[in-house]
């Protein structure tokens, strides 16, 4: 690993201003999976994180014209998957909404008009990770939005409106996946071999790690330039973009503590990212 590599075993918190993560949320399988690392991470991840008084949820499965925040009391939990076991389908995560604060964070990004939004919810790129950093459904959930108008700028430019509320004890999730190619995925080898498919998404997810620990945010908002390792990686924007908010979120002097850092599938990587 590069210099300046370090995990969530480094992270030990600073009183100014919280962290903004991001994290991949892998496949709705891992519901599933009680042994799973993957959950292991982010369970810690949640004893390790100061209070907070909300967290705003930036998932790669909410993709619309404009950028809307939902804005409801109580969200519903919204199970955005198919052809998965009967028992998935029944969980829910009955975290409540944050309606007040949904309009702050529609004032802050003004003149972006951000709408209120009364019909969305709760989708599995947010709950697949919530519950398991608050179990207990206790802390206010928001769901901002991907407008798919917008620009890699754009989205950017919005994570850059939204580091206010790391001062404010609002916490910024993004959930997403830094390769995400569903044509690719196969069973994982657990054998440990390696092909050429998934020597690609490593070497993606190499390239990203690298550019997030230089700092590199202008290279990484022009991921289109990044080659065919990207356009393996990227095949549609949604899932990488929640990564942007992140990135447009951070301070000059954060450092990135890196977890679930492999892939999985041979297409889909769990890479994810405190920044701090
Ligand atoms: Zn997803």
């Amino acid at each position: 690993m590069m210099d300046g590599y370090q995990t969530l075993d480094d992270y030990t918190g600073r009183a100014d201003r919280l962290p903004v993560i991001f994290t991949g949320h892998g496949s709705p399988f891992i519901i599933g999976e009680p042994d799973s690392p993957h959950k292991a991470a982010w369970r810690q991840l949640g004893a390790m994180l100061p209070d907070v008084k909300a967290v705003v949820c930036v998932s790669a499965h909410w993709e619309s014209r404009g950028t809307k925040i939902t804005a409801m009391a109580h969200p519903r939990t919204i199970h955005d998957f198919y052809g998965f076991p009967e028992p998935f389908y029944e969980i829910e995560y009955p975290a409540p909404g944050a309606p007040d604060l949904a309009e702050d964070i529609a004032t802050m990004l003004a003149p972006i008009e951000a709408g209120l939004d009364h019909d969305w919810g709760l989708d599995h790129g947010c709950w697949c990770v919530l519950q398991n950093i608050y179990p207990g459904a206790n802390i206010p959930i928001l769901q901002l939005s991907l407008d798919v108008d917008l620009s890699p700028e754009g989205h950017y430019a919005i994570g850059q409106k939204l580091k206010a509320l790391r001062h404010q004890g609002v916490l910024v999730i993004g959930s997403g996946a830094l390769v995400h190619n569903l044509q690719a995925i196969r069973p994982n080898m657990w054998g440990g071999q390696k092909d050429a498919i998934s020597e690609l998404s490593e070497q993606f997810s190499a390239t990203v790690r690298e550019k997030i620990i230089s700092g590199d945010d202008q290279g990484l908002v022009n991921w289109s330039q990044m080659g065919a390792a990207a356009e393996f990686a990227i095949p549609t924007p949604d899932h990488y973009v929640p990564l942007l908010y992140v990135l447009g979120m951070r301070e000059t002097d954060d450092k990135p503590y890196f977890f679930n850092d492999v892939t999985e599938y041979a297409g889909l990587s769990m890479t994810s990212v405190l920044l701090a």
